[in-house]
């Protein structure tokens, strides 16, 4: 874990060392395919409890820290935090995460399925909470295709953002909750986008997704929405970095209301 972290410390310090000179186009993606790639490693570690928390939250702190340094050059993407309070508030800026669905799809009368107490993305011994929304769909015979129109239903990107890591292997009978996951890092939030239970999977880690862009299929993937027990659904959860670079659950609700649909 120490070498780990050494190098996660080394690599972020060469990255800072290359953005204060020229630095070209061509010069970016290495570069930012390096933090998805430490961030799939160090999230399949979490999940794996192959590194202990305080580790794990350090390792975290280092890639966000260096991912929002690595956009902070960057022109298209508002630095001030007034800019991005107000572009959180409105709901342009946000896409509703399943095509074909509205509001009404969220889960509960009032997005009250959300409830961020005790979680711990470092901690997976820390379980009961559900720090996300769930969206579903018309899947009566659970097959994962849309009852009324007999298709698999797009998830869609809620903010433009890079893919940072995505799982796409899971079996039934794996015991991973997440199934095929999608990671994607928000620049202009300075946060964390994740889309749990796909069945599909069609972007890659160090692709850049418009909002609304399709990121893959709903699915049933994952221990629990597995089960028969589970309505088809999309688990989404926000994270929002802190200045600490380390994440704290924000309640996607109030986004969903009046985010863009796609039919
Ligand atoms: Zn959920």
């Amino acid at each position: 874990m120490r070498i780990v972290g050494v190098m996660a410390a080394l690599l972020v310090g060469g990255i800072n060392v290359a953005s204060s000179q020229v630095v070209t186009s061509n010069s970016d993606e290495p570069t930012l395919y390096k933090y998805c790639q430490q961030y799939q490693t160090l999230y399949t570690k979490i999940r794996e409890q192959s590194i202990t928390p305080d580790s794990a939250r350090q390792q975290f702190s280092a890639i966000m820290k260096g991912l929002q340094e690595r956009f902070r050059s960057s022109e298209t993407i508002p630095s001030d935090s007034l800019q991005r309070d107000s572009l959180r508030r409105t709901g342009t800026y946000f896409s509703f995460p399943i095509r074909g669905y509205t509001t009404s799809a969220i889960g509960g009368t009032h997005g009250e399925g959300y409830r961020a107490t005790g979680f711990d993305l470092f901690d997976h011994n820390v379980r009961g909470s559900h720090p996300a929304q769930d969206i579903f769909i018309v899947d009566r015979n659970q097959d994962t295709v849309d009852d009324r129109t007999g298709k698999p239903v797009d998830i869609l990107a809620m903010t433009s953002g890079l893919v940072l890591a995505v799982e796409t292997d899971w079996h039934p009978g794996s015991e991973y909750r997440g199934g095929n996951w999608i990671w994607v890092y928000d620049p202009i939030l300075h946060g964390l986008f994740y889309y749990a239970h796909n069945n599909k999977v069609e972007i890659a880690p160090g692709q850049w997704v418009q909002a609304g862009q399709k990121l893959g299929e709903m699915g049933r993937s994952g221990f629990n929405a597995y089960k028969t027990r589970s309505p088809t659904h999309l688990h989404l959860m926000y994270l929002q970095i802190q200045p600490s670079g380390l994440p704290l659950p924000l309640n996607t609700y109030p986004w969903l209301l009046t985010a863009k649909l796609s039919k």
